[in-house]
């Protein structure tokens, strides 16, 4: 059986990482009684994280980070060219993550800043997808190591997955979590890709986006509700735009 035009045998997995935190990678390498079933399913021949192999002979590359770098443009080329389906792996990969926040100053003045004399050269930051062709999207920050699983499970063994359409509000009332408006406190749940099992709500924070929008999402009724709650634009604007995953809906 192929799909995808991957054989269902053990395809061989690479794994690199882009401007980020290599916190998805090494959701990967976390989960320690899902792992020796996830390593029989794969073979790992690029993952710096936990194997010192480094072949170019693979099938499907996770890219993990966003793209803020001439020499990472370059290097995406090449995994594309090399991988039968690339995948983007976490919030960065996405979406541009927390890196994309630089993208609102400038960087030359950033660079003198933070570097001094010594400047180093940097590019606006991307998803991944707006500098190759992406063949699937896993977003997070991390990631969910349950759904990864379950979408290599797809990509290998056709076993049907679907990222959930309905937003972290729903996930959220599942768990019988107060409502974080109900105390004054910001939440995107109402617009944001549900999948997480909104543990930031349960956590007293409320939702930052990390897994960008909810299929359909509502933003115009959203943010008339929450300017009902007497929360500005700015504030609105700053959490929408933590993870990149909202440019085209920030008020
Ligand atoms: S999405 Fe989050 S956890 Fe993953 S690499 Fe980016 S910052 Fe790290
Ligand atoms: S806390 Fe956030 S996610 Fe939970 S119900 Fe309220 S708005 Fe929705
Ligand atoms: S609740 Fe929101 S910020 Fe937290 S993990 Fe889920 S999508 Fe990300």
């Amino acid at each position: 059986m192929k799909y995808l035009g991957i054989d269902s045998v053990r395809p061989r997995i690479a794994v690199f990482e882009l401007t980020g935190c290599e916190g998805c990678e090494l959701q990967l390498a976390n989960k320690e009684e899902t792992l020796a079933a996830f390593l029989d399913a794969v073979e790992v021949v690029n993952f710096r994280e936990i194997s010192s192999s480094s072949s170019d002979d693979y099938d499907i590359a996770f890219v993990d980070g966003a793209v803020s770098r001439a020499d990472e443009v370059e290097r995406l080329e090449v995994i594309r060219e090399h991988a039968k389906v690339l995948v983007a792996l976490g919030s960065c990969a996405c979406f541009g993550g927390v890196s994309r926040l630089k993208n609102a100053f400038d960087l030359n003045e950033a660079n003198r800043e933070v570097y001094g004399d010594r400047p180093q050269e940097t590019l606006p930051v991307r998803a991944v997808s707006e500098v190759v062709a992406v063949d699937l999207e896993i977003p997070g920050c991390p990631v969910s190591k349950d759904e990864v699983e379950r979408i290599v499970q797809h990509l290998i063994w056709d076993v049907p997955y679907h990222f959930p359409a309905y937003p972290v509000c729903l996930e959220c009332k599942q768990r019988y979590t107060v409502c974080t408006y109900e105390v004054g406190l910001l939440c995107l749940g109402p617009i944001t890709r549900a999948g997480c099992n909104a543990p930031c709500p349960a956590g007293g924070l409320g939702c930052w986006g990390c897994r960008g929008p909810a299929v359909e999402a509502n933003a115009e009724e959203f943010l008339t509700t929450v300017h009902e709650r007497g929360f500005t634009n700015d504030e609105i604007a700053e959490r929408m735009s933590f993870f990149g995953g909202f440019e085209g809906l920030l008020p």
